[in-house]
């Protein structure tokens, strides 16, 4: 499908493609059984400009489109999921809100150490107690002063051990749940705040997944993103964009699941030939490339509508609920091609079956995107 691409969005496919291979490759195995963060690899994206791909030159990003970073995201969950959420909850969840809601002032202040990777983001927006129905939150920011002072706690935040930058949403008026609620921007050296339990997860174990812990956080009045009360929208106008980067990291784990089982039904002979030659084999080989191709259209519109500046948000919710429902599918596919083989941690298989479930929870779970597109369909 590489004819939809720009000469532009091709090369850099090819560049990335081709660096993955060479470095988060050799890295993935280590990154998933040591819970490994791949620094050096975040360092050297960094460097190639992958951190603030879709972002203007101007603030120090290498100010290419949405399609290309979805294409990037996309090459390198191909070799590593880990590595491909590092870099979408940063970009996404981060960099975008900041760029889009940020004032100037904040915008120079903190977008070009993010977006050439000298600074990890990480973006809080879950508590125990508001998943799904994230406008429950119950942390506080109570304006004393000049200042913000912030309480609660908040769950599961990507790269919350290694970030330093966190876009972080609080109740500013409870009782007003989502109207209630407001966007901050909080450094983590700042007092009061602190990173509390790390989960141990089934997969993408490179990347950290924090406990942040409010003890009366005094954040400067100035870290409020966008306006009072107004978070809550700027949180949704977010996790849109971050659609896009987990339906990305989603297609590179169905592509590796797809890929893998291609070249193993190759290589295994049962009954004197390549298993290749079944065609249970084949027609499971079939579906996966047709789900893939499907899905990575419907991802590659989203990706495009949003750099056409059109409303995109139900087709974003559609790329990442088929993507990441391509990439179980693909993933179990491929585990079971590989039989018994493919159960052990000898293949990458386990690996990818591990890695592509989390795309069907986070960002808002199947049901929710569901939710999402039937509201859109039925209004
Ligand atoms: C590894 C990992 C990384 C994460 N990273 C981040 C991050 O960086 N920042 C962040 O803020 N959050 C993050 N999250 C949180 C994630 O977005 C939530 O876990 C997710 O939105 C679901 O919320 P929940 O876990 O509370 O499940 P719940 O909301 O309790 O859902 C439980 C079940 O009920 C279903 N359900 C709930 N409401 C409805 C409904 N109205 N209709 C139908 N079904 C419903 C759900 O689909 C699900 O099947 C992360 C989570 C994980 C596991």
């Amino acid at each position: 499908m590489d004819y939809l691409l720009t000469e532009e969005q091709k090369m850099l496919k090819e560049t990335i493609a081709k660096y993955a291979q060479e470095r988060i490759a050799p890295l993935a195995d280590k990154i998933d059984k040591e819970h490994y963060f791949p620094e050096e690899i975040v360092k050297e994206l960094g460097e190639m400009g992958i951190m603030g791909i879709a972002y203007p030159s101007e603030y120090g990003g290498a100010g290419m489109d949405f399609v290309s970073y979805f294409i990037a995201v996309e090459e390198i969950s191909r070799w590593c999921a880990s590595t491909g959420v590092i870099v979408s909850a940063h970009s996404s969840l981060v960099c975008d809100p900041i760029f889009r809601f940020g004032t100037e002032e904040q915008k120079r202040k903190y977008l070009p150490d993010l977006l050439s990777g000298r600074k990890i983001g990480s973006f809080s927006l879950t508590e125990a107690s508001a998943g799904s129905d994230s406008g429950a939150t119950k942390t506080t920011a109570r304006l004393e002063g000049d200042k913000w002072v912030i309480n609660g706690s908040k769950l599961f935040a990507t790269n919350g051990k290694e970030a330093s930058v966190f876009v972080l949403l609080a109740s500013t008026d409870p009782g007003q749940k989502t109207k209630g609620i407001s966007a901050f921007i909080i450094d983590s050296d700042t007092p009061g705040y602190r990173i509390g339990k790390l989960e141990k997860k089934l997969g993408i174990r490179g990347s950290s997944t924090a406990e942040i812990i409010l003890d009366n956080c005094v954040v400067p009045q100035e870290n409020l993103l966008g306006e009072v009360n107004k978070g809550f929208k700027i949180a949704m106008i977010t996790l849109d964009g971050g659609r896009l980067g987990i339906a990305a990291q989603a297609l590179g784990i169905a592509r590796a699941s797809i890929e893998d089982a291609i070249n193993y039904s190759k290589e295994r002979h049962q009954f004197d030939q390549p298993i290749a030659n079944f065609q249970a084999i084949q027609w499971m080989i079939a579906d996966m490339a047709t789900e893939y191709q499907a899905a990575w259209l419907l991802g590659w519109r989203a990706s495009k509508m949003k750099d056409m500046g059109l409303n995109y948000s139900t087709e974003a919710a559609m790329a990442k609920l088929k993507a990441s429902e391509v990439a179980s599918f693909c993933a179990n596919k491929c585990l079971q091609i590989h039989g018994g083989y493919g159960y052990t941690e000898d293949f990458r298989a386990e690996r990818y079956l591990r890695d592509a479930k989390i795309t069907e929870i986070y960002e808002g779970t199947s049901e929710i995107q569901r939710l999402v597109i039937s509201r859109a369909m039925l209004k």
